[in-house]
């Protein structure tokens, strides 16, 4: 095997055959998919068919009961903010500034508290919010906390962004401009995405691949390749979506 191969094989974050069951309720069954480096992947199915645990499998948050989940062929064992990042929607703390969410992953990193706030500056400028350090959660726009939510998982440059349904809450207008914002941001940096959502037409838009899953067990029954390069933008889909059963 090239070195190229062997490096794209060890990068690749792999779910093998994982079975997961809590208490008596068979969760997951079979799961069985792998994320190359820089890929943008999705997994899309109706809610509880246990899209969130295997995202937190991937994110070292949940064991998998049998099989295996590794990232550049180790076992994941622990979360690693500084290696790959999870995004929820409600995940900034109330009782803290804008500024002191961001520095989050910086603070549990142990960077110096100068340091850390040029950081800081430098991510809320990223993502539009450059000014509001110092308001709450609660003083935001729905609009603003994603992003503010998004530059906390960004702070720590992960090589890999886990994203459970970011833009679930979003009115239809900040959600395609913050889709596209992701894209971009994708597209610049070469990171692995994986993004979880209940909406098939946002994974189809977004993604390389999307794993459909079905509930009770999940399973992933569909598999789609989307052909690149394709245009990414909602007026010239003429895009080839090939399909295949899992
Ligand atoms: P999804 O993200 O697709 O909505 P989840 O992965 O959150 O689904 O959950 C899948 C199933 O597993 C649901 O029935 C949920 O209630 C159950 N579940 C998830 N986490 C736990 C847990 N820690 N303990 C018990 N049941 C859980
Ligand atoms: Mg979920």
């Amino acid at each position: 095997m090239s070195n190229r191969e062997e490096r794209i094989k060890l990068q690749n974050i792999d779910i093998k055959n994982v079975s997961k069951s809590f208490g008596s309720l068979r969760v997951l069954e079979q799961v069985d998919f792998s994320i190359a480096k820089g890929e943008f992947a999705a997994i899309v199915g109706p809610s509880g068919c246990g899209k969130s645990t295997v995202l937190r499998m991937i994110a070292g948050l949940e064991s998998p009961g049998s099989g295996a989940v590794t990232a550049n062929g180790a076992d994941i064992e622990k979360p690693d903010p500084s290696r790959m990042l999870i995004f929820q929607e409600h995940a900034l703390y109330p009782w803290r500034t804008v500024a002191d969410n961001v520095a989050f992953g910086l603070e549990l990193a142990g960077m110096r508290k100068k340091e850390r706030s040029q950081r800081v500056d430098e991510v809320l400028a990223k993502v539009g919010l450059t000014g509001f350090q110092k308001y709450y959660p609660h003083q935001l726009s729905g609009g603003m906390r994603q992003r503010a939510a998004i530059a906390r998982a960004l702070v720590t440059d992960p090589e890999v962004l886990l994203l459970d349904e970011p833009f679930g809450a979003l009115d239809a207008i900040t959600k395609i401009s913050m889709q596209n914002e992701l894209l971009t941001l994708w597209e610049g940096t070469g990171k692995t995405v994986l993004l979880i959502t209940h909406d098939i037409d946002e994974a189809i838009y977004l993604a390389d691949t999307v794993y459909v899953m079905s509930p009770r067990p999940g399973r992933i029954v569909e598999q789609i390749k989307l052909s690149m390069p394709r245009p990414r933008n909602r007026n010239g889909a003429d895009f080839v979506a090939v399909r295949e059963r899992v």
